[in-house]
């Protein structure tokens, strides 16, 4: 089998990179260890207008829901309202999906291979487990999307990513108070350093959070959020579905070698504000699959794609990283703070005016005009500080 690039991982990262491969020229595989697109689901599936628009789909039946705003709840239990203009974002069905993203890149002509694993790198391309039976695949490129877990980065010898958070969450039957908001909590006690979620679509909703400081494993830590008042009153009882999932966190230095480039979620293009990974993956990822087509054609580097893609969403991963520290580090008590200041007369109207789920920095930026400038920086601390 000889292929110009092969992309490791069929996720939404590796669908985008295999499709723009494909369009630029390169005969690709992709290949996917799995016997099904889109499972196991690690994943909210709440993803924004813009990543729907950056993956090239229209709206379809992988939509679930659609938000127009989030209920945020302090852990003195303040509650700010953010309400969008419009629908703000979707509520997806990541199989569906992904399967749909799949289906667009087979379309521009790529070969897909499920039940393959990728097990090691070599001179002229990559071997695998396909069906249980060994085989070697000659490429000239290597995209490694493949994820938190990064097996073809691990085998290139590139280093892994600053750090990751443990995420969990089931699926459970709700009232919501308003079917098109999502909730947010916050509290050391239930999300350590990070937040916990309720999204709902279709009379249920997907309860869960991330950890990002905290010594207890991520379950005990989902059993004292379901004690939360608000979540206890709407939370009908059962559960549906669990998962558990990591979400890397910044990316590491070097995501490409000669023949070898990481994208998505094995190169740490996540936000560290959410958590969420589809939208920067999928920006990434085509510039990934544009070079890999001119590399394999000898017409490009590989560097040209590391340098591209941080030119892109570099900026954004930094602040994100250093608000992600910031928050990391805040008590209740700054969080109640925090939210009471987010919560003043005329600041709600900044936040539907310059909020923006994949770029946060957006309206940090222009909270930072204000006049309260100084009391945001005392509130957030630190890390914070060392933008200045
Ligand atoms: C709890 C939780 C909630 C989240 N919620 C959101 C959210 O609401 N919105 C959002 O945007 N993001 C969210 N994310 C993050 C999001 O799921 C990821 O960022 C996204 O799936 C990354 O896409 P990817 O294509 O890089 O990797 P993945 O989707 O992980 O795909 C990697 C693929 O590679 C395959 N693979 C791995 N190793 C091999 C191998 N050796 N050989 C062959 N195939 C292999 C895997 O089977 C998988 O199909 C969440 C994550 C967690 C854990």
């Amino acid at each position: 089998m000889k292929y110009d690039v092969a992309v490791i991982g069929a996720g939404p990262a590796g669908a985008m990179a295999s499709k723009y491969a494909a369009l630029n020229g390169a005969k690709t595989l992709l290949i996917e260890e799995h016997a099904g697109i889109g499972s196991p689901v690690q994943c909210t599936g709440l993803i924004s207008k813009a990543a729907i628009t950056e993956c090239e789909v229209s709206e379809g039946s992988f939509v679930l829901a659609k938000m127009k705003g989030a209920f945020v709840y302090s852990p003195g239990g303040e509650e700010l309202t953010i309400r969008g203009k419009d629908v703000k974002a979707y509520v997806i069905d990541r199989k569906l999906f992904d399967r749909k993203l799949v289906g667009h890149s087979l379309d521009a002509g790529v070969d897909l291979m499920l039940k393959t694993r990728f097990t090691s790198l070599h001179k002229d391309g990559i071997s695998v487990i396909s069906n249980g039976e060994r085989k070697e695949i000659h490429a000239d490129i290597v995209i490694g999307a493949d994820g938190i877990m990064g097996g073809v980065g691990r085998a290139a010898g590139l280093p892994r990513c600053n750090k990751f958070m443990s995420g969990i969450q089931f699926e459970a039957p709700y009232d919501p108070c308003d079917a098109e908001f999502v909730e947010i909590f916050t509290g050391n006690n239930f999300a350590p350093g990070f937040f916990a979620w309720a999204v709902p679509f279709s009379g249920m909703a997907r309860i869960g959070l991330a950890k990002n400081t905290g010594d207890k494993p991520a379950l005990h830590y989902l059993e004292e959020l379901i004690k939360h008042p608000v979540l206890a009153s709407r939370y009908r009882g059962s559960r549906t579905e669990h998962m558990v999932g990591g979400i890397p966190l910044g990316p590491p230095e070097r995501t490409v070698t000669d023949n070898v480039m990481l994208v998505g979620d094995a190169a740490g293009q996540v936000k560290p504000t959410s958590g969420g990974g589809v939208y920067m993956g999928a920006v990434c990822a085509k510039i990934a699959g544009e070079v890999a087509a001119r590399a394999a054609r000898k017409e490009a580097s590989t560097g040209e794609y590391e340098k591209r893609w941080r030119s892109a969403v570099g900026r954004e991963l930094a602040l994100g990283m250093i608000i992600h520290k910031s928050m990391g580090k805040l008590s209740d008590e700054n969080l109640n703070e925090f939210i009471s200041f987010l919560n003043r007369p005329g600041m709600s109207e900044r936040i539907t005016e310059y909020g923006d789920m994949d770029h946060p920095s957006v309206l940090l930026m222009e909270l930072l005009k204000g006049s309260d400038k100084m009391r945001l920086v005392r509130l957030l601390g630190v890390a914070f500080r060392t933008l200045f």
